[in-house]
């Protein structure tokens, strides 16, 4: 494709890297600091649909009753096929299987009750994919939809690439499967273009991604009226990633193009802007720790350790991880209160560390900078008033106001009669230390 840059494979790579779908509660990895908002396959089709994107007709259902009524008003209106498919928000649902035992998350079916059938063994179940944990995502939803006859199975997506410091466009006639393991067997096959932030998707971007995936000219039009309405949606809403796959041509005509499958996934940083799509979030799905952190504005993700971590700064909350680990610990969280917090915040995180059932002991490690010591420590008195804590703390505090902060957790501890186990360390290692020897002590 000489329209497109030339294929720097770096770049792909990057591209596709940050597509990989957010990661399932619970039990899964650090991937980033920040988390992002993701809606569930309606709810990004509903989104779609506002912006004049091609989407099928359906609705979604908590019950197999309900599905049933859905596929039922849907045939009436003329579907022949009706497609049921589980809404979790991991990809791959179409190859994985149920705790019921049914195996594939897409079904495509011929009956309304051949819908609610299959919904049965949907609702209330797991549903594990190659991009879930072994445990797999809980289906609480099933989205009905009329079926489509499709021709060809494309791949388009607009995600923020680093490397271009811009919106790119990525697009592949290798839709329909795992994008990651196309860039690894196939990297040729997709095509990557930068967009201008300033200008949006020009008609030569727009011809140019029709072209590399495989329309010829006469269906230029009617495509690169869909690409800019998916650019348009993706800038307005404060989109990181919209991810088609598969982008399918139906049967309809060579440029009947549709949006079969849908993930969005929204910026944190602009929720005081976005607030309708923010408000859509189905916190039930969420790790409740992680929906309890997000609420008193905490910078929280869930870890499956023993070993709960209350830090400030990203850099110092990976390092403590790591000398957990290397100590014999394992992480329970990574929580970052970072400069601004307040003592309610502080006294909140304790709250949510403790209620973690896998929390044996708490590491405090605070390097007081913008974050002073002493409010730390009355967030630690706080939480010991309020909270009750009942397992070991070791505190680590040093940086700006540590005197004070050391004496207000001296004080407290000489000052009460609701006793709590706390050993003031001020070197990093031999805090990680002393918190690890707690939940071995524990172990024995
Ligand atoms: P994923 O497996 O989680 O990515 O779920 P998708 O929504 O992408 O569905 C998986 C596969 O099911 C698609 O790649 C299609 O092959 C198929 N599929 C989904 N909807 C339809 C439809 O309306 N008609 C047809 N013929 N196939 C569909
Ligand atoms: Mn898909």
């Amino acid at each position: 494709m000489s329209t497109l840059l030339p294929q720097r494979l770096g770049v792909a790579a990057v591209a596709v890297r940050s597509l990989r779908r957010a990661p399932a509660a619970p039990g899964h990895q650090l991937h980033q600091q920040l988390r992002f908002l993701s809606l569930q396959e309606y709810q990004s089709k509903d989104l779609l649909r506002r912006y004049g994107i091609n989407v099928q007709k359906g609705a979604v259902a908590s019950t197999a009753d309900e599905a049933f009524a859905v596929a039922d008003r849907l045939k009436r209106e003329g579907a022949t096929d009706l497609i049921l498919k589980c809404q979790i928000l991991a990809g791959g649902r179409g190859k994985g299987t149920l705790t019921s035992g049914l195996r594939g998350g897409v079904k495509i079916c011929s009956t309304p009750t051949e819908v609610r059938d299959f919904a049965k063994d949907m609702i209330g179940y797991r549903l594990i994919t190659q991009q879930t944990d072994e445990l797999g995502e809980e289906v609480n939803k099933v989205l009905v939809h009329e079926g489509v006859n499709i021709v060809k199975e494309l791949y388009l997506a607009i995600v923020l690439d680093r490397s271009y410091a811009s919106p790119v466009i990525v697009a592949s006639t290798q839709g329909g499967m795992d994008i990651e393991q196309v860039a690894e067997t196939d990297p040729d096959a997709i095509h990557v273009r930068p967009i201008d932030i300033d200008t949006g998707v020009s008609d030569n971007d727009a011809r140019a991604i029709a072209l590399a995936l495989g329309f010829d000219d006469s269906c230029v039009p009617k495509v690169s009226q869909q690409l800019k309405r998916l650019y348009e949606l993706f800038v307005a809403c404060d989109a990181t990633q919209v991810e088609i796959n598969p982008f399918a041509i139906t049967d309809v005509a060579p440029d009947a193009v549709m949006c079969v499958d849908a993930k969005i996934a929204f910026d944190d940083s602009a929720k005081y802007r976005q607030q309708e799509l923010f408000s859509m979030e189905d916190e039930s799905l969420m790790d409740p720790r992680e929906a309890a952190a997000h609420k008193a504005g905490l910078n929280y993700i869930g870890l499956d350790g023993n070993i709960g971590c209350l830090v400030n700064g990203a850099g110092l909350a990976m390092a403590t991880m790591d000398i957990i680990k290397l100590h014999g610990g394992s992480p329970a969280n990574f929580l970052d209160v970072g400069g601004g917090a307040n003592r309610q915040q502080v006294a909140e995180a304790f709250r949510i560390l403790q209620a973690d059932d896998k929390v044996r002991s708490i590491l405090v490690n605070i390097f007081g900078g913008i974050m002073r010591c002493d409010l730390i420590a009355e967030g630690i008195v706080q939480a010991a008033e309020e909270v009750e804590l009942k397992i070991p703390l070791v505190v680590r505090l040093n940086g700006t106001n540590v005197e004070k902060g050391r004496r207000i957790i001296a004080e407290r501890m000489v000052n009460t009669d609701k006793k709590i186990d706390i050993q003031v360390i001020d070197d990093f290692e031999e805090a990680a230390k002393a918190a690890c020897a707690t939940i071995q002590s524990d172990v024995t």
